[in-house]
């Protein structure tokens, strides 16, 4: 018999391979542009041209014995420099490359901090509505994941929420901003209740509670909205970054943890977390991207177009009733099901070959998550079928 983990995760990852497959029946039974798939996060923008470049020119200006051998598991020291003072440019941080440890992509980078930080029965705190791989990794470590119900309409993260799940077990709490399923960012008034809890709850408990900040969509930021550095309210912070969104590499799993000097055990954090990234088999994020990311760190992504998207789809579903948050970031839009059943409402959705995903896959039953980082023309040739679901539900 293999892992009983495993088997439970195998059965439920039946539900997600059901959509996809439910996508792909579609795409042959109308033709894959008469169906408007908004259930996946993968960016429809290409990478930025200076990638490529960045890449060609990695392979003939760097010796190859430099690109592809082994390195420290932290990762190139010149490529973790240049992203701390990239870092302490934008954010007014004292980063060196001692701060930095290459990650492959968020996921990698949130492995390597829980593996890092748990023992067994830790509590791992994450506020709904939350990326639903997070249980996944939590138990990946024997820690147990609490969440905090979601604080609609606004989805900011409620700090009296939060304080009141903090039990002397907690060991971290997840946040991810900008944010995946609601496009919310964190205000910085949000973000220093929730460090006043934290310390609050440290003193009382005489514990260290660690802030994971998970951010892939860090760049991904509207209308000139400024997403927060974290570890400036907070200094038990580590923030897991990935180039996944923010330069459209989700496949090439490139990312990396930022860990303060000042947070509490920071060497033996530093160390535990380089030999994490060894012993989880990953060994260190590959050196080929870290060498080409180190030359794209002010890169952008098409954020222009992400916009286009983020306006024509909330214009579109707002002026047929359907309730929606403004999403500030990311490329999500979370809409309200007109019945609270969200279920039903993705079901009843299929129906016009529009899929997307029920909040309750996010922890937050009575939503549905909209990915709009799709062609322009997906958005606009599913206004016809969204009319219809809109007349379903007496919009
Ligand atoms: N965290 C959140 C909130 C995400 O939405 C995703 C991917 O969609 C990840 C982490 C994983 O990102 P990566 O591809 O960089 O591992």
């Amino acid at each position: 018999m293999i892992s009983s983990k495993m088997i439970k995760l195998a059965q439920n990852n039946s539900v997600i391979r059901a959509m996809f497959e439910e996508g792909n029946r579609l795409a042959a039974e109308f033709g894959r542009e008469n169906v408007f798939d908004f259930s996946l996060g993968n960016p429809n923008f290409p990478p930025p041209e200076a990638v490529k470049r960045a890449v060609i020119d990695v392979l003939t200006d760097t010796p190859p014995t430099e690109i592809h051998g082994y390195m420290s598991n932290a990762g190139f020291p010149e490529v973790r420099g240049a992203i701390a003072s990239s870092l302490n440019a934008k954010h007014g941080t004292a980063f060196t490359a001692g701060n930095i440890i290459m990650a492959v992509g968020a996921a990698g980078a949130l492995n390597v901090a829980l593996k890092t930080l748990l023992n067994p029965d830790d509590e791992v705190i994450a506020l709904a509505p939350y990326f639903v791989e997070y249980g996944n990794y939590v138990g990946n470590y024997d820690g147990k994941l609490v969440v905090v119900p979601a604080n609609p309409p606004s989805f900011q993260p409620s700090a009296d929420a939060l304080a009141a799940a903090i039990t002397p077990k907690t060991k971290a709490v997840i946040i991810n901003t900008p944010n995946n399923p609601t496009g919310v960012i964190y205000s910085e008034a949000s973000l220093k209740a929730l460090a006043a809890a934290l310390e609050a709850k440290q003193k009382e408990y005489g514990t260290s509670i660690y802030l994971i900040s998970d951010e892939p969509y860090r760049e991904l930021a509207y209308d000139g909205a400024v997403v927060p550095w974290v570890s400036n309210f907070y200094k038990n912070t580590l923030v897991c970054y990935s180039w996944s969104k923010s330069l459209s590499l989700p496949g090439e799993r490139i990312g990396y943890i930022a860990v303060p000097g000042e947070i509490d055990e920071f060497e033996l954090i530093f160390e535990a977390a380089s030999i994490a990234t060894r012993v989880l088999g990953f060994v260190n994020a590959p050196s080929l991207l870290q060498l080409a990311v180190a030359r794209c760190l002010e890169e952008k992504t098409d954020l222009e177009g992400y916009d286009a998207n983020r306006r024509a789809l909330y214009d579109g579903l707002t002026a047929r009733g359907f309730e929606c948050v403004f999403p500030q970031g990311a490329f999500y839009m979370w809409v309200k099901a007109p019945d609270g059943d969200d279920k039903a409402f993705a079901a009843a959705a299929k129906k016009y070959n529009i899929l997307f995903v029920p909040g309750t896959s996010f922890a937050c039953p009575g939503y549905v998550r909209i990915a709009y980082c799709v062609a322009k023309a997906t958005i606009e040739n599913s206004m016809d079928g969204f009319a219809k679901l809109a007349k379903e539900y007496g919009l």
